[in-house]
């Protein structure tokens, strides 16, 4: 049997948002592009909302805005201008406010389906990017100067790289014999959009309580979405209930910061895992967003990271090319693995350090994370500096393809 076969420049596996954000950003290099989507996404809708949403922080609303992305989603995002943090000992707790360093925005919500909506509209005049969708791999197979992937259906791509979006269960990194580093929280989080009583003024609640965080996040039209971090079982228990139950004991954890949450739509409930890839990069692949790393939503960060693994792999691979280098070389791999290994070895540690402080009951815990909260509660620099680095502005903006 003669197998169709053709060649491209860059196979990217799976068109999540992340997967989607390295098309967009290749789609003025000239490179052939295949993205390779295995289902239609679907959405889980909650009071009409996706109940998938994310917190696109200030520094990577650049990134979208230079991907030509931000357009398409400034209507529906919500903007996050403060960011209240409290626990059951310092019920005060601290409070962000964008202004404090000159933003209009800490950060924005969208909604992942609206996110993802944008990039297909982004992508509608592509001329050398392929979006194949329903379309799954059965094989994938390396040489030195090329891999080739053959699809279900027979087809066969060869390139100089392949590119693994595929999420935190990659089957890409599977079939490359890479495992990662594992931290099993034991916990789910349960996702929920909600009707607060009174308006939520852009302010982000996050509140941790001794089984992990409660995060309260505001969305456009006057709702918020719940990121409720629970032990499995207790989560169990919370996804059992009818809506009225349910949002008796949001209220009862919550308390009557916007007064009372009067409606609740849909939930879903995820898994939480905190993961790492043992090799980020491998000759002709290269792993970005969770299927290279996976990190407690806690601080809403995962999809943050991944955006800035696709633009720093995007520029090297333009490079390579401008520079008459092979882009699946080891070499050229590299340099991406070493910008990005800092930003998500930081945020990795932070998330976990985060987790350990205020979800362990141990007194002396207790005291520093009272201690730590005052200091920076009162220090205007300290909170200046954090609040820089969680909204990525303290990174270098990465340059735009072209
Ligand atoms: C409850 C919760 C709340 C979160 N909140 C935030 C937040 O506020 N901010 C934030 O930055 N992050 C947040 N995250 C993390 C964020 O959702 C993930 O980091 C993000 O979805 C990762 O995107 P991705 O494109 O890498 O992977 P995915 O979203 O998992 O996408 C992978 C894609 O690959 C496709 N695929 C899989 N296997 C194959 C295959 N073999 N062939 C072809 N296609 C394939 C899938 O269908 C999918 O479309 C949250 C996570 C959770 C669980």
């Amino acid at each position: 049997m003669n197998a169709h076969q053709e060649s491209c420049d860059v196979i990217i596996v799976g068109g999540g948002m992340v997967g989607l954000a390295l098309a967009c950003a290749l789609k003025h290099s000239g490179l052939h592009i295949v993205l390779i989507e295995r289902r239609e996404a679907t959405v889980r809708e909650s009071l009409g909302r996706d109940c998938r949403v994310s917190a696109i922080v200030r520094g990577n609303v650049r990134i979208l805005e230079g991907l030509g992305v931000w357009p398409y989603l400034e209507q529906s995002a919500g903007p996050i201008r403060a960011m209240r943090i409290w626990d059951n000992q310092e019920p005060g707790g601290i409070r962000f406010d964008a202004a404090e360093i000159g933003e209009d925005a800490l950060g924005f919500l969208v909604e992942n389906s609206q996110l993802q909506k944008a990039m297909h509209r982004c992508l509608l005049d592509a001329e050398h990017v392929e979006y194949l969708c329903p379309a799954e791999l059965e094989r994938v197979a390396w040489t030195d100067e090329s891999v080739r992937a053959t699809l279900k259906d027979g087809t066969a791509w060869t390139a100089p790289l392949i590119v693994g979006a595929d999420g935190g269960r990659s089957w890409l990194r599977g079939k490359a014999g890479i495992d990662c580093h594992q931290r099993d929280f034991r916990q789910q989080g349960i996702v929920a959009t909600v009707r607060p009583e009174r308006g939520h003024a852009g302010v982000a609640y996050q509140r941790f309580l001794p089984t992990g965080p409660l995060a309260m996040l505001p969305m456009s039209g006057g709702l918020c979405s719940i990121v409720w971090s629970a032990d499995d079982d207790e989560a169990g228990r919370l996804m059992a209930m009818d809506d009225d139950a349910f949002l008796e004991a949001l209220n009862a954890t919550f308390g009557p910061v916007l007064g009372r949450l009067v409606g609740t739509g849909a939930r879903a409930a995820f898994p939480l895992k905190a993961q790492l890839a043992r090799h980020i990069v491998r000759p002709r692949l290269a792993l970005i967003g969770d299927a290279a790393h996976t990190v407690h939503p806690l601080a809403g960060l995962g999809v943050n990271l991944g955006l800035r693994d696709a633009m720093v792999l995007a520029q090297e691979i333009v490079d390579a090319r401008r520079f008459d280098e092979d882009w699946g070389e080891l070499s050229v791999l590299n340099r991406y693995m070493k910008q990005r290994l800092p930003d998500v070895l930081a945020v990795m540690g932070a998330m976990e350090g985060f987790h350990q402080l205020f979800t362990r009951d141990v007194p002396g815990l207790k005291l520093l994370r009272g201690a730590g909260m005052r200091l920076v509660g009162n220090s205007g620099a300290i909170k200046h500096l954090l609040m820089r680095n969680s909204t990525g502005l303290s990174l270098p903006v990465p340059r735009q393809i072209g």
